[in-house]
């Protein structure tokens, strides 16, 4: 590592970098982290730069990953480019949101789930059409759908930093009665069952892609599916009433926390 020189807080010379491996504890494992640090000839005093510090974080979080059984951020990137992906076609792929995709390949830890969605993504497998609803994933129509329940509401849904909590519902239920009814979801949105009711999988990665999203680049609603938008908004004039009751949705809470809750539960759906 090309760095500036360093000296010896303790007032001796010029500290040299030494490339070790070190013992940390992580989320209840030990792991051995390759560090590379300064370190001081004469008492052994050590320091890091902040360029070092960053290394050793995602050194850290490989080296968890690694024992975890989890992909590595370095084998993501490998995978990905095997298959001649852009970040934002392993995205597309994965129903997640281009933000995921970076961080993964940057040093932040997915959870099991994604790590598995990861795996079939990267064999070249489809991640399955039970998470999407038989539709590929569109974070364009997705916006669509909420300008669509806003206007039918007459209020405003998508806000920055909400955390999707009320939108989110909306959307589920789009989403999942469409699929009922048709055999396809309205965005190919996954949803995962939450404490607090089912949600837009990965959400905090997706909504400012959301937000940004242009609605002229998604397919336009046919009548069908702005009936079930109308049924929607009537059924649940506030937002308190959808929240409610997707919270109260057997389907959501038969699943295990942080599960997927599959479109082939649609049809079990109670309040609609
Ligand atoms: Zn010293």
């Amino acid at each position: 590592m090309n760095e500036s020189k360093l000296y010896c807080p303790r007032g001796h010379k010029e500290m040299t970098i030494r490339a070790t491996e070190k013992r940390v504890l992580f989320r209840d494992k030990q792991l051995a982290v390759p560090v590379e640090q300064y370190v001081c000839p004469e008492c052994g005093t050590e320091a890091g730069t902040v360029k070092q510090t960053a290394v050793i974080q995602k050194s850290v979080a490989d080296a968890f990953r690694k024992s975890a059984g989890l992909l590595t951020g370095k084998k993501i990137v490998e995978g990905r480019k095997k298959l001649k992906l852009s970040q934002k076609d392993l995205a597309r792929k994965m129903s997640v949101g281009i933000a995921s995709i970076k961080r993964w390949e940057g040093g932040s830890i997915q959870s099991k789930s994604m790590d598995r969605a990861l795996r079939m993504a990267l064999s070249g497998q489809n991640v399955g059409d039970s998470c999407t609803g038989n539709r590929t994933f569109a974070i364009p129509r997705i916006k669509l759908v909420l300008k669509e329940l806003e206007a039918l509401l007459g209020k405003k849904l998508l806000k920055k930093n909400d955390k999707m909590l009320f939108a989110a519902k909306y959307l589920w239920y789009a989403d999942m009665i469409t699929h009922r009814e048709t055999g396809q979801s309205m965005t190919g949105a996954t949803y995962a069952a939450l404490p607090l009711g089912p949600q837009l999988n990965n959400y905090r990665d997706l909504i400012e892609e959301i937000m940004e999203a242009d609605t002229a680049d998604a397919e336009p609603l046919n009548p069908e599916e702005k009936r079930v938008l109308s049924r929607i908004a009537m059924k649940f004039p506030n937002e308190q009433m959808v929240y409610n009751a997707a919270h109260q949705e057997q389907i959501r809470k038969n699943r295990p926390r942080g599960a997927i809750i599959p479109y082939t539960d649609s049809a079990d759906l109670d309040a609609l």
